[in-house]
């Protein structure tokens, strides 16, 4: 693949031949896709992207695959949308949702980074697919290997939610629910991942996998006319996401699509598993593992894999962080849902509070452009908010006891006329 260079330390910079590696032999850093910009350069233009399919292989010149035909091929260009109703809500002038919790095959992110990793698993020849999830990659690799027909091997902690759960299981991967929190999950899988060489692909795929993320920032340049925000809030576990949408946007810039590179990249995260955001809050460039406590499983890692490079992509874009309790992640849920018709899992709540609390506190001034990132649906997270929404009102199938249950509670609004509609948005 004349556009890929090889694999590079992130450390020592070495280079690697690319291979299903992740690790520097010399000093353990972490590798990372090459690319030869100067050649893509000449051919990677605004033009040429526009010019390809309604997907996220519409920026396959950047991305690290050779196949013409990817596993995953209709994942990425999601809606963004301008979220009037809830920047009134937030007291924010132009606030703009990427919703990665719809279009795609299995409602998440995750099926960016996975259609990466599965289409670059078949490249290298692999038979079986292995992942350690904390519930959206679960869903993402069993769905992708059994479009790849590949066989799966999924690893979980066992206390995951139902929704995340039968959501992989249908897919008939081996599905392996570990008694233990995903940091214990993921330490486990890379023993399994040395005596079993599979392809897994969050550890020895990852330099491969993590590069499908930036494609949800290159959508919101190009969604925005080729524009930058000047905030994105994004939602962090093991700190990947963040990080490559920052590498996006640099990328974009350094190409020439875009003028400038003026974004700043803000950090959220679940108050009970907040490694990174403590560490931005500090200024302390040193990432303390956490025991995580929070009902945002998803984004429930203590031990962040990333969490360093999510701390270099807020120190460089000059972003910050906020961290969300749980019931700060249900009311950002609801307001959502409320505002904008859009139903989130819990790691959007925790967007949602985290842009919240950024406004609040000044550090996002009202006045500016800002991205909530959206990355997973609310339907796979049912239990949280369950019990705190009304239950629905039981009748007879009589107009009878519709009255009656109307008369009971004046509050209802039945008796306003219905045809009004000037209250409905402009
Ligand atoms: C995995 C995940 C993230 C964050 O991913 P990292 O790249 O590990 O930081 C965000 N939101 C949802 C819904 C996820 O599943």
């Amino acid at each position: 693949m004349a556009k890929i260079k090889g694999l590079k330390c992130r450390e020592c910079g070495r280079p690697y031949p690319a291979e299903p590696l992740h690790v520097c032999e010399f000093c353990f850093g972490p590798l990372e896709v090459e690319y030869d910009y100067a050649s893509l350069q000449k051919t990677v233009t605004r033009k040429r992207i526009e010019a390809g399919p309604p997907s996220m292989w519409r920026y396959r010149d950047l991305l690290p695959v050779a196949e013409e035909r990817p596993v995953g091929s209709h994942c990425g260009m999601t809606p963004l949308i301008r979220a009037r109703n809830l920047g009134d809500a937030l007291g924010a002038k132009e606030v703009y949702v990427k919703n990665d919790a719809v279009c795609h095959p299995t409602l998440s992110f995750k099926d960016r980074v996975v259609a990466v990793a599965v289409t670059k698993a078949m490249e290298f020849g692999f038979t079986v697919v292995a992942c350690a999830s904390t519930g959206n990659l679960a869903n993402s690799v069993a769905a992708h290997a059994a479009e790849a027909r590949l066989k799966s091997f999924v690893f979980i902690p066992a206390d995951l939610e139902q929704g995340k759960i039968v959501g992989t299981l249908i897919y008939d991967p081996v599905l392996v629910a570990v008694d233990g929190n995903y940091d214990e999950v993921n330490r486990l899988c890379s023993e399994v991942a040395d005596k079993y060489g599979w392809a897994f692909v969050n550890i020895n795929i990852r330099p491969y996998y993590a590069e499908g993320s930036k494609s949800f920032g290159y959508e919101i340049v190009e969604q925005l006319g080729w524009r930058t925000p000047r905030h994105i809030v994004v939602p962090a576990a093991g700190g990947s996401l963040v990080t490559k949408i920052w590498k996006g946007l640099k990328e974009f810039h350094g190409l020439g699509l875009i003028p400038d590179c003026a974004t700043r990249m803000h950090v959220a995260q679940a108050a009970g598993s907040s490694p990174i955001v403590t560490a931005i809050r500090n200024r302390s460039e040193t990432i303390r593992p956490v025991r995580p406590n929070t009902i945002c499983k998803s984004l429930a890692i203590g031990n962040p894999a990333d969490g360093y490079y999510a701390y270099k992509a807020v120190e460089e874009s000059q972003g910050y962080a906020a961290d969300a309790s749980d019931e700060e992640i249900i009311d950002g849920m609801a307001l959502l849902a409320a505002t904008e018709g859009i139903f989130t899992e819990t790691a959007g709540g925790v967007t949602v509070a985290a842009a919240k609390r950024l406004l609040e506190t000044g550090v996002i001034p009202r006045d500016e452009s800002i991205v909530l990132s959206i990355t997973g649906n609310g339907l796979k997270t049912q239990e949280v908010v369950g019990g705190v929404l009304k239950p629905p009102l039981s009748i007879k199938p009589t107009l009878k006891s519709f009255d009656a249950v109307i008369a009971e509670r004046p509050g209802l609004g039945a008796d306003v006329v219905s045809r009004a509609s000037s209250t409905r948005r402009g």
